[in-house]
């Protein structure tokens, strides 16, 4: 039994070392098929891919994880025809710089490695700097003894290109969404487009991208490189990270075969490719830099306004909405109603007798027991009700749509749910509360104010505390 546990321990990490010798073989397959003659191959996507998986994925970051990605480049080169002592060195110069990389990249903080905050492309280029020093520096090692060529030459070579690849391929492969989001996110968009043909000008950034990618191969010459950078800034501002990061990825990959095959035709017979060739690698991986910095503090601005959005309309005790939150929202809801001739339930709730909880208990335990209580509601609510704090210990809710029965089996099934509820007193004992809950049902035919039907349900809540409290009182 022991030992049959310990197999089906090991399976999550057997599938994640066989997702990385996939991954790594079919990228370097793509890698090796778009190699030019004689060079080290342009693109070359399997470090930084592998890299960013050991980051996000914990089962394929393990000793045999490393072995199957060992494999997955041995395998890729022999069966493209390489010499098995050359393939190895380059496997070995290759994995030599991932581990730099994934040394360095597991000290940043998540908001780093996730591109969400502004400097995270300068802190990803250092951990692909580093990475591609490294497999340079293993380069001089393979140059003298595979190659016998020029270290310096093998050196610098291989250090541009790896960068390169790293500042370009790594954002994506760091923010890219997991199968499942990939799904929703283009069911989303194509609902939207269903819906609203004038969704499709959202695609317009994405269009001047091609746009001026057909510009670089129309007008030629030494600044074509930079002919995207208003469209990359723009599709920056325009789209999510993940999919900007995407977007870079695919425009330079396509600008490094374009603009290299282009510089090595128009080579002059016998000059040197090596400096041209590096300089256009460079330099399309620099133009990368600005539109990645310009999305991930994008990123982080709209997660800063969504953060302060919600401080500033839920209660910061219970989390519920507050009262300046409700009323737009509530006012919205009872204008729908009235458009569409529908019912709507207003409850205003304040809970009894709740000063001497605080004088008994203290003012901590007042604070949780209001806590206990929005949860207690919250879970009798759907999706489309309204449950705000109006402020100190009262409450409203507001539910469209229901027939007027089950309002006020709600109402009864929240009063007893509160009646029912408790938290642990300091003396161990449990402390107990009720709540008074003044209901407002109606048929909605004329425009009508939030603020007169709370006021309403705020007068048969007061009717409901004259008549003994822990009740429900319609009007
Ligand atoms: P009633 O049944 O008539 O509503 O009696 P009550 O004691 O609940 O009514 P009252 O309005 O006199 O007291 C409300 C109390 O709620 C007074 C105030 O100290 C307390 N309170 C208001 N806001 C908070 C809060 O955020 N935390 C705590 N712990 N107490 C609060
Ligand atoms: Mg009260
Ligand atoms: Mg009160």
């Amino acid at each position: 039994m022991a030992s049959r546990t310990a197999i089906v321990d090991y399976v999550p990490y057997l599938i994640g070392a066989l997702g990385v010798a996939t991954l790594v073989f079919v990228a370097s397959l793509f890698g090796i098929l778009t190699r030019p003659e004689g060079l080290l191959a342009v693109l070359w996507p399997a470090n930084a891919l592998l890299l960013a998986a050991f980051v996000r994925v914990p089962t394929m970051n393990t000793p045999i994880g490393w072995f199957a990605a060992f494999g997955g480049y041995m395998l890729a080169d022999l069966m493209t025809g390489s010499d098995p002592n050359k393939a190895m060195w380059l496997t070995f110069a290759n994995m030599a710089g991932v581990a730099a990389g994934l040394v360095l990249i597991r000290r940043l903080g998540p908001d780093d490695r996730n591109m969400r905050r502004p400097a995270a492309i300068l802190y990803l280029c250092l951990v692909g700097g580093a990475a591609a020093i490294t497999s340079g520096l293993m380069g001089i090692l393979v140059a003298i003894i595979v190659f016998q060529s020029n270290p310096a030459m093998a050196f610098l070579f291989w250090t541009t290109t790896e960068f390169a690849n790293y500042v370009v391929i790594l954002p994506f492969a760091l923010t890219a969404l997991r199968w499942s989001s990939m799904m929703q996110v283009m069911q989303a968009t194509y609902d939207e487009f269903q819906e609203n043909w004038k969704a499709a000008r959202a695609g317009l950034p994405f269009f001047s991208l091609i746009v001026s990618m057909i510009l670089v191969g129309v007008i030629e010459g030494p600044s074509a490189i930079v002919y995207p950078v208003p469209a990359l800034l723009w599709c920056a501002l325009s789209y999510r990270l993940h999919f900007v990061a995407l977007l870079i990825m695919l425009m330079s990959m396509w600008m490094m075969i374009e603009l290299e095959l282009d510089l090595l035709a128009n080579l002059p017979e016998g000059a040197d490719p090596y400096y041209g060739v590096m300089s256009t690698r460079m330099g399309i991986a620099m133009l990368a830099l600005g539109p990645l910095t310009v999305a991930s503090t994008d990123r982080a601005r709209a997660a800063l306004v969504e953060r302060l959005d919600h401080a500033a309309n839920h209660d910061f005790l219970t989390g519920v909405l507050t009262r300046g939150a409700l009323m737009p929202l509530g006012q919205e809801m009872v204008d729908h109603v009235v458009a569409q001739k529908g019912r709507l339930t207003i409850m205003v709730m304040d809970l009894d007798h709740f000063k001497d909880i605080n004088d008994t208990y203290g003012h901590a335990a007042g604070d949780r027991i209001l806590v206990e209580v929005s949860r207690v509601i919250q879970r009798n609510l759907r999706g489309s009700d309204l449950f705000a704090r109006l402020g100190g210990e009262e409450f409203a809710v507001l539910v469209p749509g229901i027939a007027h029965v089950d309002a006020q089996g709600l109402a009864q099934r929240i009063r007893k749910a509160v009646e029912t509820a408790s938290i642990a007193a300091p003396d161990e004992t449990r402390i107990h509360t009720t709540v008074s809950i003044g209901l407002l049902c109606r048929d909605l035919e004329k425009p009508v104010s939030l603020d007169g039907l709370v006021n309403e349900a705020d007068k048969a809540m007061y009717d409901a505390k004259r008549a003994g409290r822990n009740r429900v009182v319609e009007r």
